[in-house]
């Protein structure tokens, strides 16, 4: 395959285009380099089946030759980056999924969206299936980031339904692993830097909010699974003369194009997170208390049925073990 992958130099996006390439794939990289790194592909760079353009995806989006994918993956992701960035972050969930739909659809290429779990804002049910419609502010901080992912969703599913493009969606939970920024913000990359500095644990508000992590191998995994993975019927077969899918071509509730749900149900408090961190890395930081970020989830934890019904696929890597080669690869960073 010939694949494109937007925000192929951030943290999943990176791990995605390592994987494409080592099994043969050719892939092309797109990334403004807004939160992605170039150091997370100078591995692939001069590699005959890898191509990095330094672009805005929310511009026209052209690349020259066939493509059998787009993966969309450019946007910030993390709490902290998308509070700085909060005008990018609706662009690219917006302009930019639109501009790789139309791509996809230019080139009869599937096209599969990278969403979050943060459609479901502060869920009222836990675990969340993909069938709960979420608690979401939209003019919260945090909406920014909820609100262009359940837009790419709905453009997404309006591609599908109008145009028969064969779409897939993944509402990716936390995930971790190497090549996160040290400075990223996120929950597990902070306490183990701080950990290992010496420095206080921030625990954001009494740490009795739970998340649920998966380690980024088993996502990409699943990510492929679900790239791969073929619906019962071709869309081609479900569409009229008139360009418009049948009635028939509704989403049915184990439909491919139907949001899927990846994630680890390891469901921990952050404090529970900070322990496990002061344990594995044998550190003897304090833990501090700092404020909560407003709308913080207080629960998340996915429920991943349709996952293993559809696609087969469970996470295998327990939480400690992706710790510990986080960890490894923090102290590495760290210490170079
Ligand atoms: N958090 C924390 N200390 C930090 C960073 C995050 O206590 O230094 C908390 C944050 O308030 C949230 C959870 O950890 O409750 C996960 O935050 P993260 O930024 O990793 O991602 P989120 O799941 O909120 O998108």
């Amino acid at each position: 395959m010939r694949v494109l992958v937007t925000g192929g130099a951030g943290f999943l996006g990176s791990h995605l285009c390592d994987a494409l390439v080592t099994v043969g794939h050719h892939v092309v990289c797109v990334d403004n380099l807004i939160t992605g790194r170039p150091e997370n592909i100078s591995h692939l760079m001069g590699h005959e089946r890898f191509t990095f353009v330094k672009y805005n995806v929310c511009d026209f989006l052209h690349v020259d030759g066939p493509l059998d994918a787009v993966l969309h993956f450019a946007s910030p992701a993390s709490p902290q980056d998308y509070l700085e960035f909060p005008i990018a972050t609706l662009k690219v969930g917006a302009l930019g999924t639109h501009k790789a739909l139309g791509l996809a659809k230019a080139k009869g290429a599937r096209f599969l969206l990278a969403s979050t779990s943060e459609v479901y804002g502060d869920p009222l049910v836990n675990p969340q299936p993909e069938s709960y419609w979420g608690n979401v502010n939209p003019i919260s901080p945090r909406g920014v980031y909820d609100e262009a992912k359940r837009f790419g969703e709905a453009m997404t599913m309006a591609y599908y339904r109008y145009h028969g493009l064969d779409t897939r969606i993944v509402r990716i939970f936390n995930t971790f692993g190497p090549l996160m920024r040290p400075n990223d913000g996120r929950v597990v990359s902070n306490f183990i830097v701080q950990a290992i500095q010496g420095k206080p644990l921030t625990v954001f508000g009494g740490g009795t909010q739970t998340r649920s992590f998966c380690y980024v191998d088993d996502m990409v995994r699943g990510i492929a699974a679900l790239l791969t993975a073929e619906s019962g019927k071709s869309v081609a077969e479900r569409t009229n003369r008139a360009g418009f899918l049948s009635q028939r071509s509704e989403p049915q509730p184990e439909s491919i194009h139907d949001p899927v749900n990846l994630g680890n149900p390891h469901e921990l408090t952050v404090l529970e997170i900070a322990r496990l961190v002061l344990k594995l890395t044998g550190s003897s930081s304090p833990i501090q208390h700092h404020p909560l970020p407003v709308d913080d989830p207080q629960v998340r934890r996915p429920d991943i049925r349709r996952a293993k019904a559809l696609l087969g696929w469970e996470p295998k890597v327990e939480l400690e073990d992706g710790l510990r080669k986080t960890i490894d690869y923090f102290r590495k960073v760290l210490s170079g």
